[in-house]
Formats: structure tokens, C-alpha cells, sequence
């Protein structure tokens, strides 16, 4: 475990969205992995102690997945960090980003009945910004070729 990351586990909002990756994992795993064995993880940030009594007990292979989104969080180049799905650099390995995005689709409905209604609200919202945007961007593409 480098500074770095110990540095970034004590950040507020660090903290915040590696407990709601660790609440979201936790989701598909009892949904997907309930008959694997399953421990309370040993990752870089639950040795840290960030998430206390709501330690998450997922599967090895969840346990992985996790392990990589804390640190990739704690990596993370952006301020303001937008919400990866949005992110324009995806910094996550194309196979952790795959399963990142099915995770996401399955549990944040999920969510709102285990008590993230905020972060399921603030998704729809940040949708609704980054789909605007995008929008944007191709209209000044398309009235930047008119001009050539
Ligand atoms: S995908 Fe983008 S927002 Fe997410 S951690 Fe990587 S750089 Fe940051
Ligand atoms: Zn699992």
C-alpha cells in the first residue's frame, strides 16, 4: 500500500465512493456468488479501516474487483472526479471496466432500497448533465465541419 492511496483513504469524499463500491460489490455478489465461499475482505482500504462495522464479505473474485476500484479511485487524476461511466479518460482495464458497468447496472437500482437513494438520484442527474453534453459537443462537431 503506497502514501499515496493511505493519503487519499482519509478524504472525505474518497471514503464516500469507495463505501458505495464496496455497498454496490456487496449487492451482486449476494445476488450473483451467494453459494461461493465468501470472507470479510482483507483489501487496502478495509485494512485501513474505511469501512468499519459495513466491512463488505464478497466472494475472491469480488473481493478482486473491489480491491481494483479502490485503487483506481484513490488514482484518480480528475477534480471534480465525474462518475467513471462519464469519465472521457476511463482509466479502468477494459475487462474491470465490462464488469464494472454490468455491476453498476445491476445493483444501483438495487440501491435505493439499502439506503444510497442520494447516490441513485445523483447518477440519474449526473445521466442527465453527461447526455446533455455529449449532445452539445455534436452539435459544435457538426457546425464546426459546416464551416470547412
Ligand atoms: S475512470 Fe475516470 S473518473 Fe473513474 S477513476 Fe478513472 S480517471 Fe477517475
Ligand atoms: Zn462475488
Amino acid at each position: 500500500m503506497n502514501e499515496r492511496f493511505v493519503e487519499k483513504m482519509s478524504d472525505r469524499q474518497v471514503i464516500h465512493d469507495v463505501k458505495v463500491l464496496a455497498d454496490f460489490t456487496q449487492i451482486w455478489c449476494d445476488g450473483h456468488h451467494a453459494d461461493r465461499t465468501r470472507r470479510r475482505v482483507e483489501t487496502d482500504a478495509a485494512l485501513l479501516d474505511v469501512y468499519g462495522r459495513k466491512t463488505p464479505t464478497l466472494c475472491e473474485e469480488c473481493e478482486a474487483h473491489l480491491a481494483y476500484g479502490e485503487k483506481r479511485r484513490a488514482h484518480c487524476p480528475k477534480d471534480p472526479k465525474p462518475f467513471c461511466a462519464h469519465c472521457d479518460t476511463h482509466c479502468y482495464r477494459i475487462e474491470e471496466r465490462t464488469w464494472q458497468q454490468q455491476m453498476m447496472r445491476y445493483s444501483g437500482p438495487k440501491s435505493w432500497r439499502k439506503g444510497h437513494a442520494i447516490d441513485g438520484i445523483k447518477h440519474v442527474l449526473e445521466a442527465r448533465k453527461w447526455r446533455r453534453e455529449m449532445e452539445r459537443r455534436s452539435a459544435q462537431a457538426a457546425a464546426d465541419t459546416g464551416k470547412d
